[in-house]
């Protein structure tokens, strides 16, 4: 747990949250503010800031998220249609909450 970091208050439920998912290793919620039909967030409860901070004992809760965003696709039925599982990393890469998290995004019209 952060001291102010945003995605530690949902995991710990000091903001309100829906979550589509939850295990001991990671929560799943949609995106307040969507960039696609689909948009959802992928998100491990332990506060890790950014893909930079991972080492080789990350590795589990990584393919965790993988599996988390291949399930989610699966059950938001845009799997055939196709997504994209993304990671912005550090601020010139578009990381603006510093808590890890990849994003689930699809569900765009053909
Ligand atoms: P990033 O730019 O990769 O750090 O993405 C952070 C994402 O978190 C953005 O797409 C925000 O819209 C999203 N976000 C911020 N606060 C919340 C929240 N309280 N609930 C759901 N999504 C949020
Ligand atoms: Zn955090």
């Amino acid at each position: 747990m952060e001291k102010d970091c945003i995605f530690c208050k949902i995991v710990n439920g000091e903001i309100p949250t829906t979550f589509l998912y939850k295990n001991d290793d990671l929560v799943i919620f949609r995106d307040i503010n969507p960039h696609a039909p689909v948009h959802i967030l992928i998100v491990p409860t332990r506060h890790i800031r950014s893909v930079n901070d991972l080492t080789g004992e990350d590795a589990k809760i990584v393919s965790d998220m993988i599996m988390a965003g291949k399930m989610m696709a699966e059950k938001e039925g845009i799997s055939k249609s196709g997504y994209k599982l993304l990671y912005n990393v550090e601020k010139g890469g578009g990381q603006v909450i510093f808590h890890l998290h990849m994003h689930l995004i699809g569900g765009w019209k053909k």
